[in-house]
């Protein structure tokens, strides 16, 4: 299993996010978790990149703990967020952007190659390779975010609410990209309020609900049930 999470607790501050949550993923799989708002899914991806601290409970990675360590060390080690919100650098050009994602890297000897194929996925970012991050469309930051990500070479993608304030068209070139990089191999873990795009993509569905996992099933299999379809696939 490339990432084993077993019992995680976190709070913030007393009030419990996560609650005892069990979950792995194998190499190669895209999984998804689902749910409201508040249900505990970022904190879920900030635990497991050392951004919260973790309670209880252990996060293995490659059959090592990883809870404990430094994020720039998760991040070495092959664990890639990409935000909720994107948090690009506004005021830096496209390129800087990128650029900036080798800090955490020990090796960075394939960064041109790694841009190269950034702006194969992304024709977009090359026309505005010069431009000011600030002033893309939400579409293109995100695939801006993304790109960053894949810069560091994740061996596990965490990816939170890439739909967010997208168009619908946008929202499914995004997922396409995303299938892509699932298709080439990318292990990922998304998070998404977008139920039906997202297990449509995804091998495995988590359903997450106050801190705790409730459901889980192949992709397929959710998007059929009768209950996710009710409160989560309107109707
Ligand atoms: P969303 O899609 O709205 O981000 P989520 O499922 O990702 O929802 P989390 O962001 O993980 O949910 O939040 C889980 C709970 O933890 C919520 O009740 C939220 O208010 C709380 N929470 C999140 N971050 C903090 C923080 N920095 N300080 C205090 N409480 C927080």
């Amino acid at each position: 299993m490339l990432l084993n999470i077993q019992e995680l607790t976190v709070s913030y501050g007393g009030i419990r996010a996560v609650r005892d949550i069990s979950f792995g993923i194998e190499s190669g799989e895209l999984v998804a978790l689902i749910g409201p708002n508040g249900a505990g899914k970022s904190t879920i991806l900030r635990a497991i990149v050392g951004l919260v601290p973790v309670e209880k409970g252990k996060i293995l990675f490659e059959e090592k703990q990883i809870n404990g360590q430094p994020t720039h060390m998760i991040v070495r080690n092959g664990i890639v967020l990409a935000p909720e919100g994107r948090q690009i650098f506004g005021r830096l050009s496209v390129t800087e952007n990128l650029t900036l994602a080798t800090f955490a890297l020990k090796n960075t000897a394939t960064f041109n190659e790694d841009v190269e194929r950034v702006f194969e996925l992304f024709p977009v970012l090359r026309e505005r390779k010069n431009q000011q991050a600030g002033t893309l469309s939400g579409g293109e930051q995100q695939m801006l975010c993304i790109g960053r990500a894949l810069i560091e070479k994740p061996k596990l993608l965490l990816l939170d609410e890439p739909s967010l304030g997208l168009a619908p068209l946008l929202i499914k070139e995004i997922f396409q990209i995303i299938k892509r990089l699932h298709t080439e191999g990318t292990t990922i873990l998304l998070v998404e309020q977008n139920a039906r795009i997202a297990l449509k993509v995804a091998d495995r569905g988590l359903i997450i609900e106050s801190g705790n996992i409730v459901l889980e099933d192949s992709g397929k299999g959710l998007l059929s049930n009768p209950d996710i379809k009710k409160h989560y696939l309107g109707g």
